[in-house]
């Protein structure tokens, strides 16, 4: 991000246009629009300000002579639209003084740049491409505007004019955002929303305790609690809907290490981060130790999420979890998240319960080779049982023996799937008894071992031509 979005309080002074023709004028009639003082230097002399409402045409004051020589004190920025060599000039002289400058189409000279505006009254939001293409700017600006409810401007200004009171009636801040989350979501929000808006200042006035509309048990007290939220295998966009609400509404976020950057970037900006997964650096931090925090965040009026990779419930110990929580009385939710072998299935295209060919999956974990000896391989010889593996990379020897010497065939297709759905995605495709040997052409997981003959319907497997490998299988069928 090279450019910050920040607004700008058009009250405190005028910004100072220089330019002619069109494109002076569409950024008078912008900078008209939004209110501001405008203090123009027409460079071709036209000083036309037909065509703007009379309110807006009394704020733009007509300056004369030479804008490299204006009295530049109290303006609040400085704007060049269609004003050809004086441009960088008065880029020069707004750097030199320290005012925000723009030239329009002149990326080098600005030092801040307009962004597509979604206009909604209170609420405006900002979209910017750093420059780069104001035509994807736009196409963003169109889905928000397409998004937000066309009256969502007036309900800021409902609470804003509400604000005051609020406050002074709820000193405690958590306690005073979940009042005001319960407003916007609930139906004071909706009956604003719907043009309603002398029924929901009726509804707000009737509120006699704010505190317990907030949801407070005593005076004050702000309940805590902790959502497990599944992250799912790394694709940010393979969260779900509920699994983005409480990152949004988190105050810190417990997270794993197989939690990718990008997701973490989905919680709120001022939640807290703090990793307790095993690979950071950080070896006391045991299972007991992150139940221990996770209480201590809820008890302490925090709304705690527990962002695991995949699922919670899969291999996540999850159960143990909310165990914790349960004990301790803290309350608690759950909000599943793409497991990596379903994420692996849909990447690669590994139809886990083909018709005909697979009734039944089995999840299973083989992290060590000595979890993986202890795996009674018998109940897994079924040919028409899909076996997904996870932590199974290092243990992959152990799993090719223990399920050849309980009799599945060899010639299996298996395929290893690591980092699925992130970026840097990879498969290896065989045999089972090729297993150790795809395993070692993987740089690096997690990754998952799919085994079963679904495998064969993998786009990896129809890239690699391995259709031999099945008539085989055909043949020795037969
Ligand atoms: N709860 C997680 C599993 C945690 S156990 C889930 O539901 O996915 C950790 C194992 O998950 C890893 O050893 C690996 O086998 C698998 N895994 C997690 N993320 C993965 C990814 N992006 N790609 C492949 N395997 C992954």
């Amino acid at each position: 991000m090279r450019f910050l979005p920040v607004f700008l309080d058009l009250q405190t002074g005028p910004v100072l246009l220089v330019g002619a023709g069109d494109l002076a004028r569409a950024k008078l009639r912008l900078l008209a629009a939004a209110g501001a003082r405008i203090r123009w230097y027409a460079t071709d002399g036209h000083q036309d300000v037909s065509g703007l409402d009379a309110v807006d045409a009394a704020r733009i004051e007509l300056a004369t002579g030479d804008p490299l020589a204006a009295d530049l004190r109290g303006v609040i920025a400085i704007l060049c639209a269609g004003a050809g060599e004086l441009g960088p000039a008065m880029s020069a002289r707004a750097k030199a003084v320290g005012l925000p400058v723009n030239v329009m189409d002149d990326l080098e000279h600005s030092t801040f740049i307009f962004p597509a505006i979604v206009d909604r009254g209170d609420v405006v939001v900002a979209v910017g491409t750093g420059g780069a293409s104001p035509v994807v700017a736009r196409r963003v600006r169109e889905r928000i505007e397409a998004a937000l409810p066309a009256r969502i401007g007036d309900l800021a200004g409902f609470i804003g004019r509400w604000r005051k009171q609020i406050h002074s009636r709820i000193p405690e801040f958590p306690l005073r955002r979940r009042f005001w989350e319960r407003v916007v979501d609930g139906p004071i929000g909706a009956l604003v929303l719907a043009g309603r808006g002398s029924e929901a200042e009726a509804a707000l006035k009737e509120i006699a305790d704010p505190s317990a509309f907030a949801g407070a048990r005593a005076p004050g007290e702000v309940e805590g609690r902790v959502t497990l939220v599944g992250a799912g295998p790394g694709d940010p966009d393979l969260l779900t809907v509920k699994a983005l609400r409480a990152l949004q509404d988190a105050d810190v976020v417990f997270y794993d290490e197989l939690v990718s950057p990008e997701i973490l970037d989905r919680a709120r900006r001022d939640a807290a981060r703090v990793p307790v997964g095993r690979r950071v650096g950080k070896p006391g931090i045991g299972q007991d130790a992150i139940n221990r925090l996770l209480i201590e965040a809820a008890k302490s009026g925090q709304r705690a999420v527990r962002l695991k990779g995949g699922d919670p419930f899969v291999f996540g110990r999850g159960g143990e979890e909310i165990e914790a929580l349960r004990e301790a009385g803290v309350a608690y939710s759950v909000v599943p998240g793409i497991t990596a072998g379903l994420g692996g299935a849909a990447q690669f295209e590994v139809p886990l319960t083909f018709r005909g060919e697979a009734l039944r999956i089995t999840f299973l974990t083989a992290h060590k080779a000595r979890d993986a000896e202890s795996v009674d391989w018998s109940v897994l010889t079924d040919t028409r049982m899909t076996v997904v593996v996870y932590m199974g990379m290092t243990a992959a020897a152990s799993v090719r023996t223990g399920l050849l010497a309980a009799g599945r065939s060899p010639r299996t297709p298996v395929g290893v799937f690591a980092r699925v759905t992130r970026p840097d995605a990879t498969a290896a495709v065989g045999t089972l008894d090729e297993l150790p040997a795809l395993v070692e052409k993987i740089d690096g997981g997690p990754a998952i071992l799919i085994i079963g003959d679904v495998v064969a319907h993998s786009a990896p497997w129809r890239h690699a031509n391995l259709n031999h490998v099945i008539s085989e299988l055909l043949e020795a069928a037969e």
